[in-house]
């Protein structure tokens, strides 16, 4: 019987290596291929649409493999990682050549890429982060979180804790959509939590242990190993799993930020959503989104800055007012601004280069294409010159206010010495070892001594065949060479004859012979050997040029910072002047005003396609209208302004200039949003019950500070109940103690527009329609008081309904709006809420047997019913009598 496939040498180092990484796909490298075997090539062959095949074929134990090349196995490391693998990326260590051919080469695994640490940040979109998030549950929930692509890492960590996650958490969480969280070893509830919370997020338990923060080796700055908090711990064990699995990654994270949750504005899921900040809701794409509008930064750092103001705007007035100013002095000087971003655009990267840099595998041309964005921050600085120096507040954090960024010349001259220009491209793994000539002529003397002798040793091979040819007479004798058999002096068979002794035979091709000498052989490999050297070499001095800048990570990730706060600083100063945008007033005050304000994404839409915005003005405040009342049909502009207005407030706090003539703002803590069920019927998501879990959710967690954003409510029920939640919603946003956030509500429901009536801060809009021959054209603009409830008819009369018919229509529609006021001509369902102003009647909507009152009355009436009056004595009788007149004055103390 044959032996078996699982017995070779190779197969046993390979059992062995996956032994320590049972739960990876091992990448095994083979030569120029990274193989997998048995139950990973079984798992990664339908995933990776690769064949899966066998190389022994009818042995027993056949071994399924299947492989990828080396060059071009990044996608498929980054595919299996984003559908939730981890790979193991196990390269041969040592040359085949120092193996020896008698053994197998030594492999290790270098580097495992997980669903949150995707290693090689080539071909990630640079506008996102990519986090992985550490969590560390107990009497606070602390998290941790990292972009390993770009190095940064910060931390927070809620008041609240306990058995559950507290919502503060759950909704960072969501923001920061990591795609994979670490959780303590045996916390399967809060992986199951998780699991339902963050479908999108790999699970990853970490033993308990990596949360010590005194076993951090080399803590960053900022991360105190003598704190034992919730959210230090979390930064521990997103170090320590780093360090197991990508421990080259923490050389460029040289810095943990700490941040408090309650220093920016709550924007929970739904709202991002409705909203359309970072996704729009047709596809989920970046287009039409807030985001994309506001994107007009010239490098990736700046586009990640800005994704970020977004995802947290600020609550601070003054910080708000910093970002403001910075904005402003950009904007305000068109030519200057220009200047900067123009140069800003070469400085690329900075963050994800250095994270390549950082990784052993990196190439010559990585070096290089750090060095190019380094030598282009100089040129930034120089278009700074002119800010006043104000502006520059080195102590100030550097998110809020211009800083110029530092340049770092040392390390610029460094690599541009050592490096030539255009260092050639290098396949992933190989390190060089094929390519030479990309350390730079004169930056080491012993290498440009190797290269002259490799010169002048093939100048003199090539002068040999010259001299050879007049030695011998044979006029077509060539020197050839062969990458394996080397140097050769070819004789073609008719010049046979004359070939010199000395000459020792090497090869024999049909119509020639190959020979060498011993001078040529001595050529050769005093050229072989110096190639040799001078590759080793190159290989040695760019391995020191590459630990020489990660250990400048510090100082290239604080000019990177810098540099993120400009450009995105810069883009928004463009946006503002090009789309004439104003700075917003932002208070502490409860006001929210604005002046023909207009739609930030929708606007720019609407332009381009010809159209015109129109734009609308805003007026709320706590103490005056609190509530706005947006009655009106479909399609009259009511969505539009709810957005535009939640937008503007959104822009203004995180520091940008709004799309309005002008603005006030009072900081708003939380904007709050619901919006209708027929706007979600289309993505197929069960909607009453979600509609009133995010309305549950508004009256349980709205402040005062609020902006609650209401489109439509109700609708996914009954038209009695769904009106009967959203009047009783809106009253409970009005009365509720210490409540009174800023409302805007779109409602189909005319009744609503009542509550103006009995409810003080309460008011009442609607977008203006005029009849056009056939048509009605809105005319989008909106003005005081209620919509018309004959509007529904006046389409039907336009659609060209019978007379009769509409005729008809408006009287039933006369008497179901008569039938909502009560006898004395007071609004029906404006009655009063139980304990509350006693003067008001019943709700009318509900025909009324009208149940009597208080308990009493209803006592009275049920021994009323029983009473069997055939059977009863008058003494009896009179006995009831007095029985129910006692219950009934119990009752009413009058
Ligand atoms: P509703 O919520 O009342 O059904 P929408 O807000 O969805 O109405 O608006 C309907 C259409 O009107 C949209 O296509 C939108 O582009 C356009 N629109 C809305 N507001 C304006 C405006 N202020 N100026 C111009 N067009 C607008």
């Amino acid at each position: 019987m044959s032996p078996s496939a699982l017995e070779t040498p190779m197969m046993r180092q390979f059992l062995s290596v996956k032994a320590r990484h049972p739960d990876a796909i091992v990448f095994y490298r083979m030569g120029d291929f990274y193989e997998m075997f048995l139950r990973d090539a079984e798992i990664a062959a339908p995933l990776l649409d690769i064949a899966l095949t066998t190389r022994d074929r009818g042995k027993q134990d056949a071994v399924p493999m299947c492989g990828v090349p080396v060059h071009s196995a990044d996608p498929h490391i980054k595919r299996l990682a984003e559908l939730g693998y981890r790979v193991a990326i196990c390269e041969q260590v040592e040359d085949a050549k120092s193996a020896g051919g008698r053994r197998l080469v030594r492999r290790e695994v270098v580097e495992v890429v997980t669903p949150g640490l995707v290693g090689d940040p080539n071909g990630i979109d640079g506008r996102r982060e990519l986090c992985l998030v550490a969590l560390d549950p107990g009497a606070s929930v602390g998290i941790a979180i990292l972009d390993a692509s770009t190095g940064e890492f910060r931390t927070t960590e809620s008041e609240a804790g306990g058995s559950t996650l507290p919502l503060a958490i759950i909704e960072e969480l969501q923001r920061v959509d990591p795609r994979e969280i670490l959780i303590p070893d045996g916390a399967t509830d809060l992986a199951d939590r998780l699991e339902t919370l963050l479908p999108g997020a790999a699970r990853t338990s970490v033993s308990l242990e990596c949360y010590d923060p005194a076993r951090v080796s080399e803590p960053p700055e900022g991360f105190d190993r003598s704190r034992s908090d919730s959210a230090m711990r979390a930064a521990a064990a997103l170090l320590d799993y780093v360090g197991a699995n990508q421990p080259f990654a923490l050389a460029h994270t040289t810095r943990l930020g700490a941040y408090r949750l309650s220093d920016t504005m709550i924007l929970d899921s739904a709202t991002r959503a409705h909203l359309e900040l970072f996704r729009n809701a047709e596809d989920g794409g970046r287009e039409r989104t807030l985001i994309d509008r506001l994107d007009l930064s010239m490098t990736p750092l700046g586009a990640r800055r800005l994704a970020r103001w977004v995802a947290y705007p600020l609550l601070d007035p003054v910080a708000i007012g910093s970002r403001q100013d910075a904005v402003a002095s950009l904007a305000d000087r068109d030519r200057r601004r220009a200047r900067l971003r123009d140069a800003l655009k070469p400085v690329r990267d900075l963050e994800r280069m250095l994270a390549k840099v950082a990784r052993p595998s990196s190439t010559p041309r990585d070096l290089a294409a750090l060095r190019d964005s380094l030598e282009a921050i100089p040129p930034v600085i120089a278009a700074l010159e002119w800010i006043e120096e104000e502006l520059f507040q080195p102590d100030k954090p550097s998110e809020s206010c211009l800083v110029a960024p530092r340049p770092v010349p040392e390390l610029c001259e460094l690599l541009r010495e050592g490096l030539i220009d255009d260092p050639p491209v290098v396949a992933r793994g190989s390190r060089g070892a094929n390519e030479t000539g990309y350390i730079r002529e004169g930056f080491r003397p012993e290498l440009d001594g190797i290269r002259e002798r490799v010169h002048k040793g093939r100048a003199w091979i090539s002068g040999f065949e010259a001299r050879e040819r007049g030695r011998t007479g044979i006029a077509n004798l060539k020197i050839r060479f062969h990458p394996v058999h080397g140097y050769a002096i070819e004789v073609t068979q008719a010049n046979l004859g004359r070939v010199p002794t000395e000459y020792e035979r090497k090869q024999t091709l049909a119509n020639s012979e190959r020979y060498t000498t011993e001078e040529l052989r001595a050529a050769e490999q005093g050229v072989r050997g110096g190639t040799e050297q001078a590759a080793a070499l190159e290989r040695q001095i760019c391995e020191e040029l590459r630990v020489a800048v990660v250990e400048g990570a510090a100082a290239i990730r604080e000019a990177a910072d810098a540099i993120a706060t400009l450009d995105a600083t810069a883009a928004l100063a463009e946006v503002a002047r090009r789309d004439g945008w104003v700075r917003p007033v932002v208070d502490l005050g409860l006001a929210l005003e604005v002046r023909e304000g207009r739609h930030a994404v929708v606007e720019p839409l609407l332009c381009a396609g010809g159209g015109e915005f129109v734009p609308n003005d805003t007026e709320l405040a706590v103490a005056d209208v609190q509530i706005l009342i947006l009655t009106g049909p479909n399609m009259s502009g009511k969505s539009t302004y709810l957005r535009q207005v939640a937008l503007i407030a959104l822009l203004a706090q995180m520091g940008s200039f709004v799309p309005a003539a002008s603005a006030r703002v009072g900081v708003i803590d939380r904007i709050f949003t619901r919006v209708g069920a027929s706007d979600r019927l289309a993505r197929g998501e069960s909607t009453f019950m979600v509609e009133m879990r995010e309305t549950a959710e508004i009256l349980a967690s709205a402040s005062r500070r609020s902006l609650v954003i209401l489109d439509e409510i109700g609708r996914g029920t009954s038209t009695f109940d769904g009106l009967s939640i959203a009047w009783a919603v809106a009253e409970y946003l009005h009365d509720a103690p210490g409540l009174g956030a800023r409302t805007l509500f779109a409602t189909h429901y005319h009744e609503l527009a009542d509550l103006a009536r009995t409810k003080v801060r309460v008011s009442n809009a609607h977008f203006e329609a005029r009849e056009w021959g056939e048509e009605v054209i809105f005319l989008r603009r909106l003005v005081p008081g209620a919509a018309s409830r004959s509007y529904g008819i006046q389409v039907a009369r336009l659609a060209g309904i019978p007379a009769s018919v509409i005729a008809r229509a408006r009287v039933i529609l006369g008497n179901l709006e008569g039938g909502e006021l009560d006898e004395r001509g007071r609004p029906r369902i404006a009655g009063p809420a139980p304990g509350g102003e006693s003067d008001e009647s019943q709700l009318g909507l509900f025909p009324s047997p009208s149940p009597p009152g208080h308990p009493g009355e209803r006592e009275v009436l049920s021994l009323l019913q029983e009473a069997k009056v055939d059977e009863t004595t008058p003494l009896q009788a009179l006995e009831l009598l007095s029985h129910l007149t006692s219950l009934l004055r119990k009752e009413d103390p009058s």
